[in-house]
């Protein structure tokens, strides 16, 4: 099939990247002239694990190609993505003018019948605001616009998005439905189903997503502080409550807090949707209050340790990325955390994988960027370990301890076991353990 996606990002590319994988001609349009060019000639915009190799094949094989006109990639595509920022404006709720813009844009060059397909998350009601957008300048017969809401994980994007869970159509045209029948065949052979509904429920649902799972992270922090408070262990209460299948297993770590380019935004979107209907959603309050509260613990912490004076110490911290196995560093708790020890003068070293690009693009020298994790380590009074990388999960511990001054490590993940921590000389502070 010929695919159009408009926006190349973590949605947009590796939308664009799997369906051509899955044998489409695929054009992917962006605004950003240096992204586009850099794309052209193979280089990736972002680090997602398994896409460089997919990505490489499908522009090798022709399959898949990049352009800054809009104009061009409509004439290509039958089926039109819109996978374009939705930020969260000054209200908390989604600011829709890339999207409405890109439609209004659309509705002066289509000439042929587009299926138009939200990709972005947006709020309920907005397939009929881009269709109201479209039909100012466009005839009704030559566009439907479908909500099709992305439920990928970054750090396991191309696995998502090739094997997805399910996938969400929300579409009342029998002819658009067919179109995306077909075109999401490849991915579901497995059985996992297509659920059509209308537009307004898609678009719900995705928020539902978000904001039920953030609400899992915010309700496991609370159980997590309540545990250090009560002696209890967060470890064995996960295990106790996620054996049964009506919790399940996942999404029951404490730490510090939910970040990324998607809870913060969505959970404040669904409230602020809630507000204009004059509905109290009072869980997404708490949950947001208690996320606001968890993702300063480890900088909380830190400044208790030292009596709310970091004039001259120096703290090391791991893990820069909202989450581990991507370079995504939008709302990283890390990031919060870095605010605060600096404003309170501490000498920061760093590490992350993947991230240190992004973060160096925002602190510029205000840090000192390591080359390892081990390198940040030199003589700090203490370590904060943010994202649960692989690689910081069996470190040389004799190797770091012999680098700290303080061998003290405020651990926000927890990734260590308590009780060998100790047994190796460590001060160790993780999250919801007596
Ligand atoms: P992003 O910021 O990574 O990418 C957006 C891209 O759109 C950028 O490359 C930008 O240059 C481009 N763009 C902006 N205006 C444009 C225009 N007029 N024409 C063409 N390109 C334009 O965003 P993202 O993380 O991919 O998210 C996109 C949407 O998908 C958001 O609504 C987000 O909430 C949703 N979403 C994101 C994820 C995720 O994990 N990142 C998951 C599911 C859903």
């Amino acid at each position: 099939m010929k695919i159009t996606v408009v926006g190349t990002g973590y949605v947009g590319l590796v939308s664009g990247t799997c369906f051509a994988e899955t044998g489409n001609n695929v054009v992917c349009v962006d605004i950003d002239q240096e992204k586009v060019k850099a794309m052209k000639n193979g280089q990736i915009p972002i680090y997602e694990p398994g896409l460089e190799t997919i990505f490489k094949r499908n522009i090798e094989q022709g399959r898949l190609r990049f352009t800054t006109s809009l104009e061009k990639g409509t004439e290509h595509g039958e089926i039109i993505f819109l996978a374009l920022p939705t930020p969260p404006g000054g209200d908390g709720s989604a600011d829709l003018s890339f999207i409405l813009k890109v439609a209004e844009d659309l509705s002066k060059i289509i000439k042929s019948y587009k299926v138009i397909v939200d990709k972005s998350t947006v709020p309920v009601g907005t397939s009929e605001k881009v269709e109201n957008v479209l039909k100012k300048n466009l005839d009704p017969s030559l566009f439907d616009v479908v909500s099709n809401p992305e439920f990928l994980r970054e750090g396991v994007a191309v696995h998502d998005f090739l094997k997805p869970d399910r996938v969400v159509v929300g579409t009342s045209s029998p002819k658009a439905e067919k179109v995306m029948r077909r075109l999401y065949a490849p991915f579901v052979r497995q059985g996992n189903p297509i659920i059509f509904m209308n537009e307004r429920s898609a678009e719900m649902t995705k928020y539902a997503a978000n904001s039920f799972l953030a609400t899992k992270i915010s309700f496991m922090n609370e159980i997590a502080n309540l545990c250090e408070l009560t002696d209890a262990n967060v470890d064995m209460v996960r295990k106790g409550i996620g054996t049964d299948t009506r919790i399940g297993k996942r999404f029951l770590f404490p730490g510090v807090g939910y970040g990324g380019s998607c809870f913060p935004k969505d959970v404040q979107a669904l409230h602020k949707t809630s507000q204009d209907h004059n509905y109290d959603f009072k869980i997404l309050d708490a949950v947001m209050a208690v996320n606001s509260r968890q993702k300063l613990i480890i900088a909380n912490r830190i400044l208790n340790q030292f009596n709310d004076n970091l004039e001259g110490i120096k703290i090391a911290i791991w893990g820069l990325s909202f989450k581990p196995s991507t370079d995504d560093i939008r709302e990283a708790p890390a990031l919060y955390t870095l605010d605060v020890l600096l404003k309170n003068n501490a000498i920061i070293s760093v590490f992350d994988p993947e991230a240190m690009n992004n973060v160096k693009e925002i602190y510029g020298n205000k840090i000192h960027y390591a080359k390892d994790q081990y390198e940040t380590l030199e003589d700090v009074d203490a370590l904060a370990i943010m994202t649960e990388w692989n690689v910081f999960r069996t470190p040389d511990f004799n190797l770091i301890k012999s680098k700290m001054k303080t061998p003290l490590i405020f651990d926000g993940r927890n990734l260590f076991n308590k009780k060998e921590m100790e047994d190796l000389g460590f001060l160790y502070s993780s999250i919801g353990r007596p």
